[in-house]
């Protein structure tokens, strides 16, 4: 049987990148999964249950949950990357990046925690939540990631917050902390930093060269540590905040 057999998990922003990787992968380790994205026509192709959903939208958050009822996992992915320092960053950038890559969290883990709980309690199994935070982040500061690691740090706080409260309730909630992974919204960033040093080939040479490892990571590699800390085989780890890097923060 998969490692996910008889788990119901809901994975945002599973179009593309890291979250589609993580959706496929649950799949095929026995999970139902509940797919969604701000743009549905991405999720073509996977086998899950697949709906809309802008997790920058509360209601549309509550009504989800309120739709699909008690879960095992949680996967909030949903992210974006503004490039900058703190002079690039305008209130509406800061507040459009705490928005969609913190508040989301708060508003998914808000509406769907209390059926988490009742299905653990009711199944005496566990649920695992689990957020998508970065290197860039208190791990590490990064050039031109200023907005985006200070929101990835606060994920990692907000994940050992909700940790702490329901560590006796069978909850558990950790951190995944990439570094560069090849995903479409990274190979837009290869060619818009190509604009600024010459060509594409260029940049794609700068993000291979700072990765210790001399390349940069795959989608399926950061779905497996995902798959680990969903099932029950990571039934001893809560509150951490684990790199899959490359070596980028060693
Ligand atoms: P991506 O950026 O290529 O894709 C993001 C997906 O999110 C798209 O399918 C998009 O439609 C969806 N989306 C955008 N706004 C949304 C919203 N409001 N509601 C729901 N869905 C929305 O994917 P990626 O690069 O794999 O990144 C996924 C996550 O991983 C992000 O949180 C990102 O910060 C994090 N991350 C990525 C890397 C990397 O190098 N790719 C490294 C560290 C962390």
């Amino acid at each position: 049987p998969g490692q996910l057999e008889g788990k119901i998990a809901v994975v945002t922003a599973a179009g593309q990148g890291i979250g589609r990787a993580i959706a496929e992968a649950f799949a095929v380790e026995g999970a139902k999964v509940h797919a969604s994205d701000i743009d549905i026509k991405k999720l073509d192709g996977l086998d899950a249950s697949k709906a809309v959903l802008d997790v920058t939208d509360t209601d549309a958050v509550n009504a989800y949950a309120a739709e699909i009822g008690g879960i095992d996992i949680l996967v909030n992915v949903a992210g974006f990357v503004h490039h900058g320092t703190v002079l690039d960053c305008t209130e509406s950038d800061w507040d459009f990046s705490f928005d969609l890559n913190v508040k989301s969290m708060h508003r998914m883990i808000r509406a769907l925690l209390p059926g988490m709980l009742a299905r653990a309690e009711a199944n005496d199994s566990s649920g695992s939540i689990i957020n998508m935070s970065s290197g860039a982040s208190s791990l590490k500061g990064a050039p031109n990631r200023y907005v985006y690691g200070t929101t990835k740090a606060a994920v990692i706080g907000l994940t050992k917050a909700v940790a702490q409260d329901f560590i006796r309730q069978r909850i558990r909630c950790n951190a995944i902390c990439p570094g560069t992974i090849e995903s479409p919204s990274w190979h837009q960033r290869v060619e818009e930093l190509g604009k600024s040093v010459g060509s594409t080939d260029k940049a794609l040479q700068m993000f291979v060269d700072r990765q210790p490892m001399g390349r940069v990571g795959k989608p399926e590699e950061v779905a497996a540590l995902a798959v680990y800390l969903a099932s029950d085989a990571a039934a001893f780890t809560t509150g951490t905040a684990i790199p899959i890097d490359g070596g980028w923060t060693l």
